[in-house]
């Protein structure tokens, strides 16, 4: 806590704090929990902060990760963290050729596919530049295993290729140039409830994967099973522990792909928030306390607009924000300074003793801060976000917007 005051008094609130230490403690972890044979993408859209994404790709005592990524401002901020183009995986159901000329152009050699329209323009981007890329399809899989809070398969969706009808479009994608069907690429679920439904989607995504390769007589090079790990969002806990996933999904590879372990095919996991969540904190000004029809509304400096802002799209990030209740006195809701009754990033939660003048210190909020919340909403600066490594405070930047005149005015 007396860091978290220090570094507030330093640099003022909202701040963000972000730890590296504890970046490559969960990227270590998840390593361990996977067979050593998987690869690891990183998706930055969780937190794109360049010293955060280049902590996940320097060489340390464990593997690095790659980049998944699905824009040209993410691809812009993978390239600067040191990225290499070939180690990039580009996703997205809104893959433009412009997008796509400038990722093939940067060196990109990795697409995931989500329509046979997609697969087209990924092989005319590449033939331009006289390179062949890697398609890995995406698969919207019409059966489904676990039960979990965001699923995005199993029924109609914008991402992948139902699964059912892929035979009938394979031939149309087996004509396209500039492209190799060089594997599949799932993503059915994210931040999964508990290990057993993680294993269970994964036994039933690699039960797919093989089914697919025969009935499709498409050999795989290359299969992402996708991701699911979880970690705790704005409030106290730790990341879910996987003791058993590594021996679950080895078996399950044995069954269904007897040369895994040879490299057939080579196999990856996603992950966004359990690499990077419980490394960063928010820090947030009491700016005032008010008390309407009985109730407590505690008014900080950080609002939908510094974190969470997604949530109000609907029900895929529900912050419910919850503080280390050890000194909790009192409930009260947690509200942000925007003027909209959304702007509520806790409702009626423990709160210890607050004054105006106090902080409140949001633990696991380094997935989907800054750039998931509502930042120009309203016209507040953004957030100083910090980047602590052995103790040290190694960089402090803020994100600006500004106006870019665009040609075309005149006359219409
Ligand atoms: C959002 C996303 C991720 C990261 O999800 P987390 O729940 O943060 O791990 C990984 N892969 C794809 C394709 C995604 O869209």
């Amino acid at each position: 806590m007396n860091q978290y005051a220090g570094l507030s008094a330093r640099f003022g609130t909202p701040l963000y704090v972000y730890d590296l230490d504890e970046v490559a403690t969960a990227r270590r972890e998840l390593f361990d929990a996977l067979p050593e044979e998987f690869e690891l993408f990183y998706a930055l859209k969780a937190n794109p902060h360049p010293e955060v994404v280049r902590a996940l790709r320097e060489p340390g005592t464990v593997r690095a990760c790659r980049a998944e990524i699905s824009s040209t401002g993410e691809l812009a901020a993978a390239l600067e963290a040191g990225f290499a183009g070939h180690e990039i995986l580009y996703t997205g159901p809104g893959k433009t050729a412009g997008e796509l000329d400038e990722a093939i152009r940067l060196g990109v050699r990795m697409f995931s596919a989500e329509s046979a329209t997609d697969v087209e323009h990924i092989g005319q981007a590449a033939d331009a530049h006289g390179v062949v890329a890697d398609c890995l399809l995406r698969v919207n899989s019409v059966t489904a295993s676990a039960t979990t809070s965001i699923r995005m398969t199993g029924t109609p969706s914008q991402f992948g290729f139902d699964s059912e009808a892929l035979p009938e479009v394979l031939p149309r994608l087996r004509k396209v140039t500039g492209v190799e069907l060089a594997g599949l690429h799932f993503f059915p679920l994210s931040n999964a409830k508990d290990e057993a439904s993680l294993i269970a989607e994964f036994q039933h995504t690699i039960a797919l994967a093989a089914r697919l390769e025969r009935e499709l007589g498409l050999p795989l090079r290359f299969v992402d099973i996708g991701g699911g790990f979880s970690v705790p969002y704005a409030v106290p806990g730790r990341r879910s522990p996987y003791p058993t996933l590594r021996s679950a999904l080895a078996a399950t590879l044995d069954e269904h792909f007897p040369a895994w372990r040879e490299g057939t095919p080579r196999l990856a996991c996603e992950s966004g928030r359990y690499l990077v969540g419980a490394a960063g904190t928010l820090i947030a000004g009491v700016t005032n306390i008010k008390v309407s029809r009985g109730r407590r509304f505690v008014v900080l400096d950080a609002g939908i607009n510094t974190f969470g802002g997604m949530s109000g799209l609907g029900r895929l990030l529900p912050v419910a924000v919850e503080l280390d209740d050890s000194r909790a006195v009192d409930r009260a809701s947690l509200v942000g300074p925007l003027c909209t009754p959304g702007d509520i990033l806790g409702r009626e939660i423990k709160v210890p003793e607050l004054n105006p003048g106090d902080t409140v210190v949001i633990p696991n909020a380094g997935a989907y801060g800054p750039t998931a919340s509502l930042l120009m909403f309203l016209g507040r600066p953004a957030p100083t976000e910090v980047v602590l490594r052995g103790g040290e405070v190694v960089s402090a930047s803020r994100l600006e917007h500004h106006r870019t005149p665009v040609s075309g005015t005149g006359r219409v």
